[in-house]
């Protein structure tokens, strides 16, 4: 770095020195002051607006609605599955630096809300983080009339590739055999299934059923259809060694969290012993925690949330580094509306997006609380057309499915 200390005291210049030590030593990245607020715009007022997804569905979902001083919204969303109290006290502490703010100094915020203590990180925080910069690119690609993905490279496909999940109404290999075919008879091109349930242990019993649940699908479906098995960190390492040797002939996708997502060491090891894909990320939170799985060939498809990774600002970051180890991306999506759109928004303008999962159960729901609807065709997808997201949510419509109240700790419950 050049530096120009005209004019400078010595002891102006030293205490600027200090300053950069003091700021390299706390890891702070990029420490500069708030830029010079530019837009014209600024921000309001946030607010909360939470509602119940469809009967047996799965948890309330939380959707942010950031507001400016130019009439012009933007949409987020924080669902984060039984944690609906803390991520919302995130947001709310988060509000007190926000109002005031440049809504186009998107990375700037980002940058201030994640490094703004010594604890952050961790879902909760990434969660808020995560709405509040979906929020501002709605915002963004309104003010400036066109889609979130046209700020960023533009797109590089006409449509995304979709892998359906929540397909399934039944659990036995006949059931499912049924439903599979069903979901494929609809256009999908690749499903995934849950065929190992409970804790971490793998009895023969457990593991043979599983295995006939895949068969039967496969099966079912064909050698078109690419299939996925999601495990869930139901297994421990020898039971996923088993389960992996077992599952080879079926030519999976790939075999999702086979075994705890939390030791990249295991992890490496049975992606060693097994050809069948392995695909995380569900559970990792910024680029900070991909490194690892990326720099150690620990998997081969990486599945960051855009509702919790840090947005659609970290998962293009996520991406690209993921593209330097031909990682591609199938961005997990449990959640509501704006968490689908969004993903697509996001599979729309990077290289290596392999597939983008979508609850089917859910889609007649977003469809009707969004404006412009998610059109499915022949198993893919294309984010609607217009300004920022290209549509918006329905109030009135989201308020006829008031939240529900939930135990937050299920017994026996590992995932
Ligand atoms: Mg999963």
């Amino acid at each position: 770095m050049k530096l120009s200390n005209k004019g400078m005291t010595r002891r102006q210049f030293l205490t600027g020195a200090t300053a950069a030590t003091t700021a390299t030593l706390m890891g702070i990245r990029g420490a500069d002051a708030a830029p010079t607020e530019n837009s014209g715009l600024r921000i309001t007022d946030l607010k909360i607006v939470l509602s119940a997804p469809p009967r047996d569905g799965g948890w309330n979902w939380i959707f942010l609605k950031i507001e400016t001083d130019a009439g012009i919204h933007g949409w987020g969303e924080a669902s984060l599955q039984e944690k609906d109290a803390g991520v919302i006290a995130e947001i709310e502490t988060f509000k007190k630096f926000l109002i005031g703010k440049d809504p186009f100094q998107i990375e700037h915020i980002w940058a201030s809300l994640h490094r703004r203590v010594t604890w952050t990180g961790g879902a909760v925080t990434m969660s808020a983080m995560s709405a509040i910069d979906l929020a501002l690119w709605d915002i963004k690609g309104k003010a400036l009339g066109v889609p979130v993905y046209e700020l960023f490279g533009g797109k590089v496909r006409d449509k995304v590739k979709l892998y359906a999940n929540g397909w399934f109404n039944g659990s036995t290999p006949e059931e499912l055999a049924r439903d599979a075919k069903a979901t494929a008879a609809k256009g999908y091109k690749a499903m995934k299934l849950y065929p190992f349930g409970g804790p971490q242990v793998a009895t023969p019993e457990r593991i043979q059923l599983g295995v006939d649940r895949v068969a039967a699908v496969r099966e079912a479906v064909g050698p078109n259809v690419e299939v996925g098995v999601d495990i869930r960190n139901a297994l421990n390492i020898w039971g996923a060694r088993r389960v992996a040797q077992k599952l080879e002939p079926f030519d999976l996708m790939f075999m999702e969290e086979p075994i705890l997502y939390d030791n990249s060491a295991t992890l490496v090891e049975l992606a060693r012993e097994t050809s069948v894909p392995i695909a995380v990320g569900e559970r990792l939170y910024t680029r900070w925690e991909f490194r690892e799985v990326l720099e150690k060939n620990a998997v081969d498809i990486i599945q960051p949330d855009i509702c919790h990774a840090g947005g659609i600002s970290e998962l293009k970051k996520i991406a690209a580094m993921a593209e330097t180890y031909y990682v591609t991306l199938a961005p997990h999506n449990s959640n509501g509306p704006i968490s689908t759109v969004a993903s697509l928004h996001l599979d729309m303008m990077i290289n290596n997006c392999f597939m983008q999962e979508l609850i089917l159960r859910f889609l007649d729901r977003y469809n009707e609380v969004l404006t412009e609807p998610l059109v499915v065709e022949d198993g893919y997808c294309t984010p609607p057309a217009g300004p920022g997201w290209g549509t918006e949510l329905r109030e009135d419509v989201l308020a006829k499915y008031p939240p529900k109240e939930y135990n937050p700790v299920s017994s026996g419950d590992v995932f």
